[in-house]
């Protein structure tokens, strides 16, 4: 008989389970809470349950860790775990520790079939959806593992404060995984995160977004990267789909159901691509026309982190900084991500794992790559425009 993995319960299932099992119901928030606040998978070391509830569980469940391949350190307290998920596939996870937070960066699947043309995922192409018990389980490793470091804090004795689905993968392609892994760190007896320290990060998936708002409105982050159809198409494939107004259209149906949110934009800064203070100005128009019917954002704009066989640069640091200041002169918040762990390749769309490409997109995306470059004007447009 194959065990169950507890890992991939949220509290309700588990609650389900147990009563397969013959046991009360509430049981399951005991155990809930030995698995996923204190990070024991061993059923014997849950001393406040029953010896026959112990039994009857190492009967027939268990907690499955992740294969660990290994653990880097970067110089700025970065981490990155590459974990083996099987058939030649690995993921990866980040932990980015800051002075007011630290950031928990997941994965949600094994590559990634999206294809953008600047995210090193997106080159390697798809191999499979993760499971819901692979989601949490990367959560459940970097918590047990930076507590061993000594790293916790507070009362709660917790290291990580912020989830973000933000690792390889495009998250709402694996929506029936997703969902009960948001629940389990949400939950007050799991890992207690509240909806606005879990971001769900989507190159805009507009069905699932749509879903997302009903089922789990945890904070939401657009992928952009552009401020018009033609240049998305180009950057983001998904667009061709589900073009910008309608994306536009479901962010605002989203911030509906969480009316004190905002969505977050991320912007990836490519030199010559989508960088120019035009580029500024419509992304203006796009979201901030008028103030009564400006969307809720945040922009956040990621210096591009190169890769081989991109074929891309990343924005000159000045011309990131113009931009930002065109967003924040219509009153727009803005922030520029600072680059973490780069010196670790843990950097936004640095990572890679290894995965087994069923889909044959590598190729397909570095043809894309080559087009994109050859747009490039041969003077960007921001000089151009500064002169
Ligand atoms: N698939 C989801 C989440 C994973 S990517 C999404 O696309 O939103 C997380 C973020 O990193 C996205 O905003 C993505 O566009 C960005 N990103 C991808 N490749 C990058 C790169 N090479 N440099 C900087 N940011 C990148
Ligand atoms: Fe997939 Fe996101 Fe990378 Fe696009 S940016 S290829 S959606 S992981």
């Amino acid at each position: 008989m194959t065990l169950v993995n507890l890992l991939d319960l949220d509290l309700e299932a588990l609650g389900a389970f147990c009563e397969r099992l013959g046991e009360k119901r509430f049981r399951a928030t005991q155990l809930f809470r030995w698995i996923h606040q204190r990070g024991v998978a061993d059923f014997d070391a849950m001393s406040d349950l029953a010896k026959s509830l112990r039994a009857k569980l190492a009967q027939a469940a268990e907690v499955r860790p992740l294969a660990v391949v290994s653990e880097q350190a970067s110089a700025d307290g970065t981490i990155k775990w590459l974990f083996d998920v099987g058939a030649g596939n690995a993921i990866e996870t980040v932990f980015i520790p800051e002075t007011d937070r630290a950031t928990l960066c997941i994965s949600s699947q094994a590559g990634c079939a999206m294809a953008c043309s600047f995210c090193a995922t997106g080159h390697q192409g798809f191999a499979r959806n993760l499971t819901t018990g692979e989601i949490v389980a990367q959560l459940w490793h970097a918590e047990r593992a930076l507590r061993a470091r000594g790293l916790a804090v507070g009362a709660a004795q917790r290291v990580i404060s912020n989830v973000v689905m933000m690792g390889m993968g495009e998250p709402l392609q694996n929506y029936a995984a997703l969902v009960p892994a948001l629940r389990v760190m949400l939950s007050d007896h799991g890992y207690g995160l509240s909806r606005r320290r879990v971001t769900v990060s989507t190159s805009g998936v507009v069905p699932m977004i749509d879903r997302l708002r009903v089922d789990c409105p945890v904070a939401l982050a657009v992928s952009l990267h552009a401020p018009n159809d033609a240049l998305r198409d180009e950057l983001v494939p998904l667009n061709r789909k589900y073009p910008i107004a309608e994306l536009i259209a479901a962010c605002r149906r989203y911030l509906e159901a969480a009316p004190r949110d905002f969505i977050t934009f991320e912007y990836c800064m490519l030199d010559g691509v989508n960088d120019s203070l035009a580029h500024a100005n419509e992304l203006v128009a796009l979201v901030a026309e008028r103030a009564d019917t400006r969307i809720a954002c945040k922009f956040n704009l990621i210096p591009f982190n190169p890769f081989p066989q991109s074929g891309l640069h990343c924005s000159p640091h000045e011309r990131v900084l113009a931009f930002a200041e065109v967003l924040r002169a219509a009153g727009i918040v803005t922030t520029v991500r600072r680059t973490r762990g780069d010196d670790i390749a843990a950097a936004c769309g640095q990572l890679a794992g290894e995965v087994q490409d069923r889909t044959h997109l590598r190729e397909r995306a570095a043809r894309r790559a080559i087009g994109i470059q050859l747009q490039r004007p041969a003077q960007p447009a921001h000089a151009k425009e500064s002169a």
